[in-house]
């Protein structure tokens, strides 16, 4: 079956343990690209476009977790 629009097959740019071995890709499809952006940033994918990267939800909690740290450290 043939259907009209975008998808969006992510891989995460980290090496993370906690990746498990078949977690990627993760799909998003919609009718534009910027719609399944839209989607996967909602599940807690940072992607810079830039760049060219995407960080999956578990390093993009992690690396948050981390700036939190470094911030309460540094005060
Ligand atoms: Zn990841």
């Amino acid at each position: 079956m043939i259907v009209g629009g975008y998808s969006l097959h992510l891989y995460c740019s980290r090496t993370n343990p906690e990746h498990g071995f078949d977690e990627f890709p993760h799909q998003f499809t919609g009718e534009t690209g910027q719609k399944c952006r839209a989607k996967a940033r909602i599940c807690g994918w940072k992607l810079d476009m830039r760049s060219l990267t995407a960080v999956c939800p578990k390093c993009a909690r992690k690396a948050a977790k981390r700036a939190a740290q470094a911030k309460e450290g540094a005060e």
